[in-house]
């Protein structure tokens, strides 16, 4: 059983959260330090670039690197102080059991005996289950070199099918839409072209505070003349500044896309050489959007028809665009629909694959690119390859020396994982830098599986919210204390630099899989001896695939300020417009610039479907989901930053002052958000800058404070996403205080 050994608070006491603030050497700016080395933030997939003080071996400090490539010299509050959990107190130290009799319900353990305990438990397991019934489930936090490793270490070491990724939450349905639309998955275009574009349209996109450095593009755009049009049910901080704004309902975006293409066709303003010499489908997907008159948009998508009709005009007249959209379009159980929605547009403009033209979902983890394409998805293999097919396993097998017949087939995402542990067919599961607990749906129903699981084991570098349940931790590694590559926003693969050591007996996590490889007894394969063998590897891998990383060394990623993929030999420079005319393309050969045979780019007929629980009396408010600047993701690491969690300590309803008045809820006020699945108690945020039947609520906290307790596991079916930014609820003033306040910490 993986129950947490104790209850939460006495866990928190000993492994927190708790908050680190500067002192010593990290507060004295007169500290010179011993050397700054140049590297990038660990958070968002801006992929900053910073400059870490180190003294005496600890990071103690960062400079601005004025000339990185891009963000110059740019960060948010979270890259500021990311310094600030190194040398945390709350960091694992050792390998850890779990005993309840021990502080905090775990006792230290050695590294091998840890390592020895996790590789019997995987074994005995898998005798008596059978492969599939033990799961890895990673993160997109990770280095490309760490995620192929966790790739193949699931389908080579273990030989278990099941294995996902965090990326899940994330960017999925914008990977299978492009891959649809396209056939890659990639950015169109570098960031470099958003300041040369007449109009931005950016859709579900909460720039300023999930990808702040954005903003400073869009605004160079603005200043050049740009107009900019923002999509969302709240008047985020870019919508506050765009020229026309369209307070979308939650969940409605693709009505409002079939909506804008009906009158671009009513007013021909179609790019028709393009849509002929370009494009597939476009007749067929004409016909569906017929239907959708700015009367019927304005009735489904909660926008007045006027603002519809400017909206079209704007994008149908303009000379050059940049659309972008991110998860507000995305995290939907037609997710999927919703980015074949917003191409459409894109391709009935013609405005892609030249300076100023492009096309782009904006990436939320750090290398929720890279860590998308090399093999920890449940689908794919290295290079952006299918796993069901027979020609990519056959060359990805080659390059791993082993039987392609022995490499498993496709296996479930990372909530069916969950799923699959109620079922009783998986009964062990690894994690590393995902903490589900937090960041799925109905979340309730996570902890009660984490509590079924024969065996767990998670590796991180904190005792996160999940990692509370496991049986044995294994400490990893900081950011800072590795090397590797990512990949960023816009498709480049930037170096991360390893700035110090882990500390005690915390390792690189790339050596402890090795360790758990050799311990099975199966080590062929896992002894590389640095990250930099391990892209070696990763490069002869991805050759020939869609992300062909073939190309790239960490010189030339350090000589050209960083290489988009593809990148297909040592002479080529990468591509940073991927659908420019005569760019690189392994499918298309030059039959025209997108990745199909035909070099075609597809049109789709994209499907409206409300979302999967829609209001109605008993819950009759919209909740949709979100981040906030100071926080990333679960909070693993931001809610240990005190600075952070001062800027905004807990979670707060917004809702506008019209239902505010409507509940009889007064700004900061006890508020009861209750969905069919869970409960929560939070102050109110009156604010006007949300549709009044909707409330907003940030995901980063825990236990009674986490909001995913209330989101609906409902997936899109082709990309697998939760739909987090709509399910039904309903709101009022609290009758007293919850139970804990005054016991717990903000983020606790
Ligand atoms: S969190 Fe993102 S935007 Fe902020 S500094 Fe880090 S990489 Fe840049």
């Amino acid at each position: 059983m993986a129950s947490t050994p104790l209850d939460a608070l006495e866990i928190i006491d000993v492994y927190g959260p708790h908050r680190s603030y500067p002192s010593g050497a990290r507060l004295d700016t007169g500290v010179e330090p011993d050397r700054l080395v140049k590297t990038h933030c660990c958070f968002c997939g801006q992929q900053c670039g910073i400059q870490l003080k180190v003294k005496d071996e600890k990071v103690i400090g960062f400079e601005p690197w004025a000339d990185a490539p891009f963000s110059k010299g740019m960060l948010c509050p979270k890259g500021v102080r990311r310094y600030l959990q190194g040398s945390h107190p709350d960091r694992l130290l050792t390998a850890l059991k779990r005993d309840p009799t021990a502080p905090g319900g775990f006792a230290p353990m050695g590294y091998e005996e840890a390592i020895a305990r996790v590789a019997a438990e995987i074994d005995r397991i898998q005798k008596e289950h059978g492969p599939d019934a033990f799961a890895v489930l990673t993160g997109a936090s990770l280095t490309t070199e760490k995620a192929y490793l966790m790739g193949k270490f699931a389908r080579v070491c273990l030989k278990t099918a099941n294995i996902d990724y965090n990326g899940r939450l994330c960017m999925v349905s914008a990977a299978a839409g492009n891959k649809k639309a396209f056939g890659v998955d990639r950015a169109a275009n570098p960031w470099s072209d958003i300041p040369k574009t007449d109009l931005v349209w950016v859709s579900g996109a909460n720039i300023a505070e999930c990808a702040p450095i954005t903003t400073n593009y869009i605004w160079q755009a603005r200043e050049n003349g740009a107009k900019i049009i923002v999509v969302d049910p709240r008047l985020t901080p870019i919508a506050r500044t765009c020229d026309l704004f369209l307070p979308v309902k939650p969940g409605r975006d693709v009505a409002l896309f079939n909506g804008v293409l009906h009158l671009m066709i009513e007013h021909d303003w179609l790019d028709h050489d393009f849509i002929r010499d370009r494009t597939n489908g476009f007749e067929k997907t004409a016909e569906h959007v017929r239907e959708w008159t700015p009367r019927r948009t304005a009735e489904v998508t909660g926008v007045a028809e006027r603002a519809i009709r400017q909206a079209a005009e704007m994008w149908g007249t303009a000379g050059s665009s940049f659309l972008l959209h991110a998860r507000g379009i995305e995290h939907h159980s037609h997710g999927v629909q919703n980015v074949l929605g917003a191409i459409n547009l894109v391709l009935a403009s013609g405005r892609i694959g030249r300076e100023g033209c492009g096309y782009a979902t904006i990436t939320g983890q750090a290398n929720g690119q890279g860590g998308r394409e090399h093999g920890q998805k449940c689908d794919q293999l290295p290079g952006g390859r299918d796993i069901s097919d027979p020609e990519h396993r056959a060359f990805v097998a080659k390059v791993w020396d082993v039987d392609p017949d022995s490499l498993p087939g496709p296996g479930v995402d990372a909530y069916e994982i969950f799923r699959e542990v109620d079922r009783g067919r998986i009964k062990g599961l690894l994690s590393i830098c995902f903490n589900p607990k937090i960041s799925l749906p109905d979340s309730d129903f996570i902890a009660r599986m984490l509590d079924k699981l024969d065996f767990y084991v998670a590796i991180d570098f904190f005792l996160n919210e999940t990692a509370r349940h496991a049986d044995v931790v294994l400490p990893g590694s900081l950011q800072e204390e590795d090397e590797g590559i990512v990949t960023q926003v816009e498709g480049r693969i930037i170096k991360i630099n390893k700035v110090v050591d882990s500390p005690g007996d915390a390792r690189q996590d790339w050596k402890i899989i090795q360790d758990v490889a050799a311990a099975l007894g199966r080590p062929r394969g896992f002894t590389f001896q640095e990250p930099r063998e391990i892209l070696d590897e990763l490069r002869r891998a991805s050759a020939g695939g869609t992300a062909d990383y073939s190309g790239v060394t960490y010189e030339k990623v350090e000589r050209q300020g960083g290489v988009f993929w593809p990148c297909p030999s040592d002479d080529h420079p990468g591509t940073p417009r991927l659908f420019e005319e005569g760019s690189w393309n392994p499918i298309a050969k030059g039959a025209g610039p997108f990745y199909f045979l035909d070099g075609r780019a597809k049109f789709h007929a994209a499907e409206y479907t409300p979302p999967a629980e829609d209001v109605d009396a008993e819950f009759p408010l919209m909740l949709t989901t979100g981040r906030v600047v100071s926080q990333f993701l679960s909070g693993t690491q931001t809610r240990r930053i005190g600075p952070l969690v001062d800027q905004y300590p807990e979670p707060r309803v917004e809702l506008h002052p019209r239902l505010a008045a409507e509940l009889g809820v007064a700004d900061g006020d006890w508020t009861v958000v209750e969905s069919r699945r869970g409960t929560c108690t939070l102050r109110a945020m009156v604010v006007t800058t949300i549709r009044p039947d909707t409330v907003f609520v940030p995901y980063h906290w825990a236990g009674p404070k986490s909001i995913n307790r209330l989101t609906i596991s409902a997936q899109d079916p082709i990309s697998r996403i939760p739909e987090y930014k709509v399910c039904a609820v309903r709101v009022a003033r609290a009758p007293a205080p919850p139970d804990y306040e005054g016991r717990l910490e903000p983020q606790q």
